[in-house]
Parts: structure tokens; sequence; C-alpha cells
């Protein structure tokens, strides 16, 4: 099989020349992301592998589909940059790496909160510059405090356990509680009341969109801090802005972004820039962005080189697809 690989990083190929060999694969790597007019990129191939910030909506679907890609391998979780619809109707597979880093992700969403809280990101920038006061970078006990978790997934499971172990309370709400899970479930809007801190790990559908706007953010507690690492649409930034103006929160974090795509996993350094959005949520000294890297580790890159693999494997022999993305399973 033949595979066009967009948005390619340099991380990305040491991870999958280790591997795909060993499948048969034959991958030619692009630097370009997918949209309609990169599609002509895979022309000749069998499936393209596409990261985050790729583009497959219907007009680059139906292009695929001319250039005879049968498959569409997401080397992530999320696949809301995919219109499931144009692949369905084209008859185009899409299959994802649904777990391959759960851990990762929370580790890194409970060390954005503890930054956050103990201001260790202003703290590192005074010491580089000899400045050793500590005024301004107080923090609170977690311990005892209540932390809310949205979306009780993997992601959120990891979460659980971790802020347990901080000795915090911790509320969850998900569309699907999980019975077996030591966790109190309650409703977004006493969640919002009630937390101290309060994680994202549900993904963006057309429901969650705008998860935290103007109105949940005027339920939440004063001094909250906001933590987004799944994906940068669940929260509106103008809302978010505003918030941080009215000093609602003691700290945000966000590892997405919603127009990350211009931005995010580039060098962006020596050019102007031009999201004034961006440029706000960078000046509040509560506020730390990342560019989602939440899932970047060593064990995360392999497991993604391999289940993309596997996948396009399972594909190739007419196997079960046990990850499989549709239209039909997105409802579930
Ligand atoms: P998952 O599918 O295992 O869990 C998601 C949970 O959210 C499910 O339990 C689901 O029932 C729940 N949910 C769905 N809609 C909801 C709603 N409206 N309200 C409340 N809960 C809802 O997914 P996961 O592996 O835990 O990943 C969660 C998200 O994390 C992904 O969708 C992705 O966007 C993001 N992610 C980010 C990174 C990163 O590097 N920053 C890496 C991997 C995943």
């Amino acid at each position: 099989m033949k595979i066009a690989f967009y948005d390619t990083k340099e991380y990305d190929r040491i991870y999958f020349d280790k591997i795909a060999p060993q499948y048969g694969f034959d991958i030619i790597y692009y630097e370009s992301r997918l949209n309609a007019s990169t599609a002509v990129l895979a022309d000749g191939c069998d499936a393209i592998c596409i990261f985050v910030s790729d583009n497959a909506d219907k007009e680059t679907i139906d292009k695929l589909s001319e250039y005879g890609i049968k498959v569409i391998l997401l080397r992530c979780a999320g696949y809301d940059n995919v219109d499931l619809k144009a692949c369905e109707e084209k008859n185009i597979t899409v299959l994802r790496v649904p777990s391959y880093s759960p851990t990762a992700v929370a580790e890194y969403a409970s060390a954005l909160m503890l930054t956050l809280n103990r201001r260790i990101h202003k703290a590192y920038m005074r010491t580089r510059e000899f400045n050793f006061k500590i005024n301004g970078l107080m923090g609170v006990t977690l311990r005892g405090r209540t932390a809310g978790i949205i979306g009780t997934g993997k992601i959120g499971k990891i979460m659980v356990e971790i802020l347990k172990g901080y000795g915090m309370e911790v509320l969850a709400n998900d569309l699907y509680p999980d019975e077996n899970l030591d966790v109190e479930y309650t409703s977004l809007d006493d969640l919002f009341n009630r937390s101290d801190v309060i994680t994202i790990h549900c993904p963006l559908t057309k429901d969650t969109k705008y998860l935290i706007n103007k109105n949940s953010i005027s339920k939440m507690k004063d001094g909250v801090i906001l933590i987004n690492t799944s994906r940068g649409a669940l929260v509106d930034t103008d809302a978010l802005i505003d918030g941080l103006v009215a000093n609602k929160f003691r700290g945000v974090a966000l590892d997405v972004y919603e127009e990350e795509d211009k931005y995010f996993f580039e060098d962006k350094s020596q050019e102007i820039i031009k999201d004034t959005d961006l440029i706000k949520l960078m000046a509040y000294p509560n506020v730390i962005v990342t560019s989602h890297q939440a899932f970047f580790t060593d064990e995360s890159m392999e497991a993604i080189a391999q289940v993309t693999c596997d996948n396009l494997k399972e594909f190739e022999q007419g196997l079960e697809m046990k990850n499989k993305v549709s239209e039909e399973y997105t409802k579930k």
C-alpha cells in the first residue's frame, strides 16, 4: 500500500520509518497540510495519513476520491477535521488511533494545573534573569479543593486518578457516566458552580462547540483554574478573554486553541502575528498557551506509528477494523 503522509514533521518520519517498512508500506512524506488544493499530492496512492491540522472537508474528500484514495489514516484520536458523511458517500474508510496517549495527555493537563497554580512559568522567567523575588508567585493548596472533569473517557479517567492522588474532591460530567468510576457525576451547571479547577476531556462535536461560553463562565467560581487540552473550539475565545479581563480566573491553560491551525506546530517567531485574540491571551500573566503538545511523548509516538500501520493492515487484509470511525459510530 502506498501512503501520502501530510503535515510531516521530523519526529513523524523517525517513528514511521522505524515501523512502516515491516508492514511493506511505502510512505511519501509531504510537509504540506491536506486541503482541497494539496489533495492532488495523493494521486496514485491508496491511503493518506493526516493529523489534527489537516482539513478533510467535503471538497477535499471529493478530490481524494477522484485520485483513488480508499483510506484516511488519522494519526490522532480526534476526527472533527474529517467530513465523515462525505467519506461514507465516497466509500472512503476512516481509521484513527483512539488511545495512543491517555496517560500523556492527563499528565500534561495536571502539569499545566500545577504550573498555573504555583506560577512556575513566571518563576522560571524571573530566575533566568537573576530576579529571585517571590512576590506574586503565591499559590493555593490543592488538597481538599474541588476539581471538575468534563468527559470521563480514556483521558478523563486517568485525570480522576491523578487529581485524587493530590487529595482533591473530584466531580465529573459525561453523556455516558461510568458506574464503575469512583467519582461524583453531576450536571454541568453544578460542576461549574463547585469546581476550583475545571479540566475538559470531551471531544469537539456540534453539541460541545463553545461548551465554555459567556453563560458557563458566569456560573464558575471566581478564581477558578480552567484547563483545555481537548480541542480549541470547546472554548469561546471572546468569552474567555472577557472573563480574563474581569479577573474571573486564577489561571487558564490552553494546549489547544480555536484558530490553532494557522500557528501551532510551526515557528512563527519571525512573523507578525495577525490573530489579535492569540496576542491578547499571551499577554495575561495567568494564561499559558502551548502548541498542542499534550500527547507528545516517546511512548505516544511509537503507539501512533504502530496503531496506524495496524489499522492499514486490517484494511488491506479485509480484517475487522476495530478503529474505524463512521457517522454511526459518532452517534453512539
Ligand atoms: P474518549 O472518547 O475516550 O472520551 C471522551 C468522553 O467524552 C467520553 O466518555 C464521552 O462520552 C464524553 N463526551 C462526549 N460528549 C460529551 C458531552 N457533550 N458532555 C460531556 N461528555 C461528553 O476520548 P479521550 O481519548 O479521552 O480524548 C478526549 C479528547 O482529548 C479527544 O476528543 C481529543 O479532542 C483530545 N486529545 C487531545 C490531545 C492533545 O495532545 N492535546 C491528544 C489526544 C486527545
